[in-house]
């Protein structure tokens, strides 16, 4: 049987469901008008179907019914320099487009013209999950750009001290450093350090807003800092003094691109202000703090300016402090280096010098003993090793003295007229007997002499260091020595077929203590090539070496032959030398 009724418990169900609906329609509402942001709702038509009371605070504006093409009724989209935007790219027209607008920031001239910054999202919303959106979603809350006064500039400062003060690798501590001020002070920013003579990184870059974050990050990485571009660094570089841009214009930035695509990744962050402050420490430019606003906020003032250079002074101080800290413990850490092989060096020929010594006291005290005479061979035998390892100590100790000498300045040249080829045939000859004890073949091509005015005891040092490194590292292959004269300019070459030294320490063989080999391997203290190179340079000449690991050097000396007589150049009018 059937009643035109509903059955009871039907109508509880509906009556259920409608509570139910009005429970949760309540609870949006409240929502809505609790976000503290304005809040926008409206289908593809146009239709206004949400629009909470914070919008209506922030856009000075009653609930419209319709929105027509994306506009808000009696207000225009603005730019930086409050110029207004096109309807077609307002955030609500791209939305409706399909295009999510996330988290920019957008300037709205009200009815009452004043004009507002937002910051916000525009959702397309399709519950269909068609592609085309059935109505979209604004959110918005208004940008209160912090003024930064005394108390919070004192705050930032003092976090910043506290994040510089807290570790040595200061370079570490520049990204959160700049987290400090992005988005308090600036939307953007990068920390380049450098000077323009020299290369220039950027250190720490940060933005605001994620994906813009991703696009800095990589147009630093694409198209790093040049400093050999004038357009490629900020001024302050050169000037030394802030710079500060209220509105960075478009044309400005396409100007400072390098080619389309860095154009299109500096248009994509949105920079609409400057202010870039240089990093000063002991007078000199060590890099650079540059700080951008972006979407049109209102430019840098003066307290921003002061705040970011106060910053910087502290910054550049925090990290010439850590530069220097980090140069003494590195010198100190060459120096201990030092002291360990130069005692292990010293120590070396005193062990042989002090055995072969005793052997001869107790063989002449045996002798003695039993009334026999001691066979002068056997000692001079032993003190042809004893002065061996004499001379090798003295030679390490004089190196020692060298080096003093050099870094108190005190390296005195006593310059006279010489011949280089003479010079070279002398030490070649003092080299022969253990030349020929190492079996290795060693060879001069001087044909002419090369005068020129020197000092002879330093010349002869340059030329024994190099010979008896060839010796040393020859690996027992030919040796070959030349002199020949350039005009002006002598030059002595040595050459060996030895173990080569390869390309990453050839720059630093000529560097106080400096070495490429192994301690295990080859004894020395690596201050020969050092104190060749000081002597060199006291001549007014250079050395060079080049080389291959494992297919030998070659060592190139060049020296201004000093003020000789024109006659002497040529070879044929040159006196014999004075001895
Ligand atoms: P030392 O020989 O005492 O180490 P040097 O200043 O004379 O110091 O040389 C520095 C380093 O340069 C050496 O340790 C060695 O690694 C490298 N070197 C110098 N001359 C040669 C050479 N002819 N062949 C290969 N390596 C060399």
């Amino acid at each position: 049987m059937s009643s035109g009724r509903a059955p009871l418990s039907k109508i509880h169900q509906v009556l259920a469901e409608r509570a139910e609906a009005r429970l949760s329609d309540a609870a949006l509402r409240l929502l809505v008008e609790q976000t503290g942001e304005a809040l926008v709702l409206m289908d593809a038509m146009g239709t206004v179907l949400v629009f909470n009371s914070e919008a209506g605070r922030q856009f000075r504006i009653p609930m419209p019914e319709r929105l027509e093409r994306g506009g808000l009724p009696g207000c225009d989209w603005v730019r930086a320099d409050n110029m207004s935007v096109p309807l077609e790219v307002s955030p609500l027209t791209r939305a409706l487009m399909g295009e999510p607008v996330r988290e920019e920031r957008w300037g709205l001239r009200r009815p009452d013209g004043t004009v507002v910054v937002l910051r916000g999202s525009v959702f397309p919303v399709s519950p269909d999950g068609s592609l085309k959106p059935s109505g979209v979603l604004l959110r918005a809350r208004e940008e209160l750009l912090p003024r930064l006064d005394a108390a919070r500039g004192a705050k930032l400062l003092a976090e910043a001290g506290a994040l510089l003060g807290a570790e040595l690798e200061t370079e570490a501590q520049m990204e959160p450093l700049l987290r400090l001020l992005v988005p308090t002070l600036a939307d953007a920013g990068v920390l380049f350090l450098g000077s323009s003579g020299e290369s220039v990184r950027a250190v720490a870059a940060v933005h605001a807003e994620p994906e813009r974050h991703v696009s800095l990050v990589e147009m630093l990485c694409r198209y790093p800092p040049d400093s050999l571009d004038p357009r490629g660094l900020p001024a302050l570089f050169l000037t030394g003094r802030t710079e500060r841009t209220a509105e960075l214009s478009e044309e400005h930035q396409v100007a400072l691109a390098r080619d389309a695509e860095h154009a299109r990744l500096l248009l994509s962050l949105g920079l609409s202000s400057y202010l870039g402050v240089p990093l000063v420490a002991r007078g000199r430019i060590i890099g650079a703090l540059v700080l951008y606003r972006t979407d049109g906020a209102p430019g840098f003032g003066d307290e921003d300016e002061r705040l970011a250079e106060e910053l910087s002074r502290r910054t550049a101080l925090s990290l010439d402090n850590a530069r220097l800290l980090r140069e003494a413990r590195e010198a100190v850490r060459l120096r201990d280096e030092f002291l360990g092989i130069a005692s292990h060096e010293l120590k070396t020929p005193l062990t042989p010098l002090h055995l072969k010594v005793q052997l001869l006291q107790r063989q002449v005290e045996l002798l003695a003993l039993n009334g026999k005479p001691v066979s002068a061979e056997r000692v001079s035998e032993t003190l042809e090793v004893v002065q061996r390892q004499v001379r090798k100590l003295t030679s390490l100790v004089d190196n020692l003295l060298d080096v003093s000498r050099i870094t108190a300045g005190r390296l005195k040249l006593e310059l006279e007229e010489m011949d280089l080829a003479s010079v070279a045939a002398e030490i070649l000859y003092r080299f022969a007997p253990s030349a020929a004890q190492l079996h290795c073949s060693l060879e001069l091509h001087a044909p002419v002499p090369v005068l020129g005015r020197w000092d002879r005891l330093r010349l002869e040092q340059v030329v024994t260091n190099l010979l008896s490194n060839a010796l040393k590292y020859g690996a027992g292959k030919p040796v070959r020595m030349s002199v020949e004269a350039d005009g002006r300019t002598a030059r002595l070459t040595v050459e060996d077929g030895g173990i080569g030294i390869s390309a990453r320490d050839l720059p630093r063989i000529f560097e106080r203590f400096e070495r490429a080999v192994s301690d295990r391997h080859y004894g020395g203290l690596g201050l020969g090539l050092y104190i060749t190179r000081q002597i060199v340079e006291a001549f007014g000449g250079t050395v060079k070496a080049t080389s291959e690991l494992g297919a030998g050097s070659t060592f190139v000396l060049e020296l201004p032959r000093g003020d000789i007589p024109e006659e002497w150049l040529s070879v044929a009018g040159a006196p014999e030398p004075s001895p």
